[in-house]
Formats: C-alpha cells, structure tokens, sequence
C-alpha cells in the first residue's frame, strides 16, 4: 500500500513543497498531508485507507458533496462528445444563462477558468471601464494571486507559507504592480476619491476565517462608491450560489457593478466569471478596447457539471445547507463551552468559522490575533485523528455541503466535545506545570 509519507516525499521531489496550491502543505498545522484516492458524498478516504467526515469539500467547490452521481454522468456524457473545441458551445450559453438568471443586477458574464482569473481580469475591466487605475481592497480579503491584488491578502498568504512570515504579500510582486493597490482595513467604509477605478470587496468575508460584514458596511462601500464614480466588485468566488440562489448580492440587498464568481459554478471543475452590466461588459473584447481570453475557457466538461449543480440547487437545498451550517455551529458552540475553551463560532448562512479566544473578530487585525494565540493546529489535528478533515490552516472557513448528513455532524461534534476536553485539560497541565 502506498502511504501518505511516500506520496509527500515523491511530491516533494518533482513539485515545490510537495503541493500544487500551498496551504495544502500543512506548514501551518505541522504534519504530512493526507493524499486523496478517492471521495463520495461527504467524506473522502486517503490512500491509506483512512475516512474522514470533510469539511474542506475543495473549499466549497462541492457544494453537493463530493462524487455527486447527478455531476458524474453530466460530465461523463460532455467527455465523450470532446473536452474542448476552440469554438463556443450551447453549454456555455446555457451556463451564463443560468449565473445571470439568478444573480440580481447581473446580464452578461465571461467564463473563465479560476476565481484568481476572474478577479484579475474584472479589475482590468473595471480600470479599462472607468479610466482609473487606482484599486482599493480590504486587508484579510483575497481575491485569486494576481500581482495587484496580492496585497494583505489572508488565508494561504497570511499563513506565512510564501515564506514571508507575517507580511502578506510576495515576492516577485514589484512596487509597480501594486502601486496602485490600496489596502484599508474590513468592516469601514473608507473615504474614496475620483482616482479610485474599483473596490473590491469580500462581500461575507472567508478568507480571514469568516468575518460577516458589519450592519451598513456593504450599503457604505455603494455610496461612497457612487459619490466618487467608482465601480464596486463583489468577490463572490465563496459566497456566489452559496448564501442564497443569488449570493450575497441578493442576501444583503446591495448590488455591485461587477461580480466574481469561481468555486460553485466548476461544479468541482475548474471554472470562474465575471460579469456585471451589458453596458460595463461593454467594454471587453471583442465588443471594447479590454483584453481578455482563454483557450479552455466555457470548457464543456465544467459548464456541464456546473450547470447540473446550478440546477440541483433549489430553495429546499439552500434551507438544508444552513440547517447544516446551524446544526455544525452549535454543536462546536456547545462543545467548547462544555470543555471551557474560549472560542467563537461565526456563522453566516452555509458558512462556519471558528475563532479560537473570547471576541470576534471584526477584521483582519483581530482575527490575526486570535490564530495568534496559536490553538488550531493542535484542534486540526485532534480532529483528523478522529475522522474529521477541516482546513489545514486557521484563516479558511468551514463547508459543510448537501451531502452531509446528521450523523457525519454528529460525529463532527463528539470529536470537537474531545478535542475541547482535551485541549482544556492540556491548559491547565500546563498552567499547573508552570
Ligand atoms: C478561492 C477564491 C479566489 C480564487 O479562486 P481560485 O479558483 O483559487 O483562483 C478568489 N476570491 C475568493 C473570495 C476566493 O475564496
């Protein structure tokens, strides 16, 4: 049998760090990662036989659970027609349709291949629109690896793992490609002047754990974004189709000029887009003067399985989807506060987050302090000792999917109620050590 060491040391030969994205290294949690050989529903099991309850569900691209049967004949039957053509197909149509049908605001969008390709051709159509080059972002939110926008960039980034320490930024990004990025802080509505293209904002932010958006600040950023003429974009990559048929958009009310999406829309495929208006599309190639492109963008194989998830996707799954999420919630809730571990859990919709420490987090600054105190890593790991996989970094979020049922919960929660108990009677060893 092939073991996890094995693959991690072969990976680590041919491939930087052994990974294809970085925060599944595990440098934040410590340990070797778990290789996938296969996954159904609301587990996956390593290659070394081992099952866990996921909770990562390829952050929140499975919105249905892994292996759906429904996704799996849809792109089995698109494979068999051909995997990409170079010419535009009904699928893509049919997807676009489907994205701008249920986004409110939203008529025209391009397909492309990842969320990181979405934003980053989105500021370009925002700038290339407006005629500014100024693009203002919030700390802890990231929007894709895209040199102007990886800036305080949470999640993958604030983890330290581009080798930067505490300093979310990278190297290779020169002073140029984000001299006209600006960095203010979530949750306050910055004052804006007439050189500002776009904001770009996380309109639940996900990336810093989950930090709901205060009463009134999404309402601001459209004022203040109005006041000066600059276009807003809403980064709904984690939060489109997935806090309600609409997204986020349509839960607080607040319409953006322009929309990101990525994640749900793949259908485990790679897939992004990015639309807004007819008029502000307007300005993209081959209709304006904005570039953009790409040879295996609106690929058959993704618009089939992301217009099946799209379609499975009714008012019943958005109900079951956040009594899952209340259902996580509560349970962690209760299993901290039964072991006395301060912690939070925050919940907004289908998204959970936990915070270990007594506040909650408001914005990148106070979630920075508390994955400062430094209790995740021993969390994570109790808990995939005991058959859970959530994120191997404390600045991701939680997903439950469809798939989960109340007894894979259930189990989540035993777990947590031992690893809190653990996790306390760990503390006052130490504090009767010292
Ligand atoms: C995941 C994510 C992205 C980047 O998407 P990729 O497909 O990983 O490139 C962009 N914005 C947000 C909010 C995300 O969560």
């Amino acid at each position: 049998m092939t073991t996890n060491e094995e693959l991690y040391e072969r990976g680590l030969r041919v491939i930087p760090g052994g990974v294809n994205s970085p925060v599944r290294a595990f440098r934040s949690v410590g340990g070797v990662p778990y290789f996938v050989a296969r996954a159904r529903g609301a587990h996956v099991w390593d290659v070394e036989g081992r099952r866990f309850v996921d909770l990562v569900q390829s952050y929140g691209a499975s919105i249905l659970g892994h292996a759906d049967p429904r996704v799996v004949a849809a792109v089995q039957d698109a494979a068999t027609r051909g995997s990409t053509y170079g010419a535009p197909t009904e699928g893509e149509v049919r997807l676009a349709e489907m994205i701008c049908d249920r986004v409110p605001g939203l008529e025209q969008v391009r397909l492309v291949s990842s969320g990181t390709e979405a934003a980053m051709s989105a500021v370009r159509l925002a700038r290339g629109a407006t005629g500014r080059s100024r693009v203002v972002k919030f700390a802890g939110n990231y929007h894709g690896h895209s040199d102007a926008l990886l800036a305080s960039a949470g999640s993958g980034v604030a983890e330290g793992v581009l080798g930067t320490g505490a300093v979310p930024d990278s190297a290779g990004v020169t002073a140029g490609a984000v001299a006209d990025t600006v960095v203010v802080g979530y949750n306050t509505v910055p004052t804006l002047d007439d050189d500002v293209a776009v904001v770009c904002v996380e309109p639940v932010a996900a990336n810093m754990g989950l930090v709901p958006p205060a009463e009134g600040f999404l309402e601001g950023l459209r004022a203040e974004c109005d006041r000066v003429g600059a276009l807003l974009l809403f980064d709904e990559v984690i939060t489109g189709f997935r806090v309600a048929a609409g997204g986020a958009s349509e839960r607080s009310g607040v319409r953006p000029d322009v929309w990101c999406f990525g994640k749900v829309i793949g259908g485990g495929l790679p897939m992004g887009a990015f639309g807004g208006s007819a008029e502000v599309m307007s300005h993209l190639a081959p209709l304006g003067p904005v570039y953009q492109a790409g040879t295996l963008s609106g690929n058959p194989l993704a618009t089939a399985a992301g217009s099946t998830v799209l379609e499975l996707l009714d008012a019943d799954a958005y109900a079951r989807l956040e009594a899952n999420a209340a259902a996580l919630a509560t349970g962690l809730r209760l299993a901290f506060d039964a072991a006395g571990v301060p912690a939070v859990v925050p919940r907004s919709g289908p998204l959970v987050g936990l915070f270990f420490g007594a506040g909650t987090p408001h914005d990148f600054d106070s979630a920075a302090a508390s994955v400062a105190a430094g209790r995740y890593p021993e969390f994570f790991h109790g808990m995939l000792d005991r058959g859970v996989a959530l994120a191997p970094g404390p600045y991701e979020v939680m997903f439950p999917s469809l798939a989960h049922t109340d007894e894979d919960l259930a189990q989540v929660v035993e777990a947590a109620h031992q690893v809190a108990a653990s996790i306390a009677a760990g503390a006052a060893g130490a504090a009767a050590d010292s």
